[in-house]
């Protein structure tokens, strides 16, 4: 068995001939500080394990320009740029919309993300809320995927995407829900991605969703370096982890690594058109 230069070759006892894995980190965080001290050889690994293709969202104005950055020095990298609830403190006063619309059109740049909603943080509902549309109208006029954040507020989130058409859709990352908020979501245009939580056995619920849900429905993800998978705990998260959350998606769904790399990898290029 050979291994091709764009993935890994995957020999199984009997079958003669390798298959080849591509897989895709649709979310991971590969600007952040946690990889400064080893980021090269951490991708170098991702891509012998066939991780060939990674988005680094976006989430505050003066991290957007080390997201394009970062996705002009590595190759299979491509960037999003976004206002995350959690940095709306670095809002305070600025204009921020002239200047992502016109990041939003810089080249590498797929996606409008990430954006969304948060309970769980102390900045109130309705600042979060008016934010995220005004960045839906964004998308919307520049034709852009968005890519949501959204914590313990899907039925607030479904209501603000039901009032704004997305010809594209999009990505609710870091799902985490149950199967019938994953079918709601499917149905109104978006996908959902699948990380670490379902590697947990005590996510019954999200394991039901992504063991359910047509594989057409999902992309893979990290949220590196957040979100550990069962047994990394307290660990950094890393994108060397994603050919994990594949196998345990493979394993849910009794069929292939191939299977479900093909299918989630070539989603995600659909959705992000890369
Ligand atoms: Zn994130």
């Amino acid at each position: 068995m050979s291994a091709s230069p764009a993935g890994f070759a995957v020999g199984r006892p009997g079958a003669p001939d390798a298959m080849t894995v591509n897989l895709f980190d649709s979310h991971c965080h590969f600007d952040f500080e946690a990889f400064d001290s080893d980021r090269s050889q951490v991708w170098e690994h991702c891509r012998a394990q066939g991780l060939t293709r990674l988005l680094v969202p976006g989430v505050s104005p003066s991290q957007w320009p080390r997201a394009q950055a970062l996705s002009e020095q590595m190759p299979g990298l491509c960037w999003a740029a976004g206002l995350h609830p959690w940095w709306l403190g670095e809002l305070d006063g600025i204009d921020w919309e002239a200047p992502l619309r016109e990041t939003l059109t810089q080249p590498g740049c797929v996606a409008l993300g990430e954006c969304g909603l948060d309970k769980l943080i102390d900045t109130p509902l309705d600042d979060q809320e008016s934010l995220l549309e005004r960045q839906l109208e964004l998308a919307q006029s520049l034709d852009l995927p968005v890519i949501l954040h959204c914590v313990k507020a899907d039925n607030e989130l479904i209501r603000l995407l039901k009032r704004h058409s997305l010809p594209r859709g999009g990505v609710v990352h870091g799902f985490s829900g149950s199967r019938q908020m994953a079918e709601t979501y499917w149905g109104m245009g978006f996908y959902l991605g699948i990380g670490g939580t379902i590697t947990y056995e005590r996510a019954r619920k999200t394991r039901e969703a992504a063991q359910t849900l047509p594989l057409e429905a999902l992309l893979l993800e990290t949220d590196a370096p957040d979100m550990p998978l069962q047994g990394h705990q307290g660990e950094r998260n890393s994108p060397e982890y994603l050919v994990e959350v594949a196998q345990t998606l493979a394993t849910l769904r009794a069929t292939s690594l191939e299977a479900v790399a093909r299918q989630t990898t070539g989603n995600a290029r659909r959705l992000f058109q890369v």
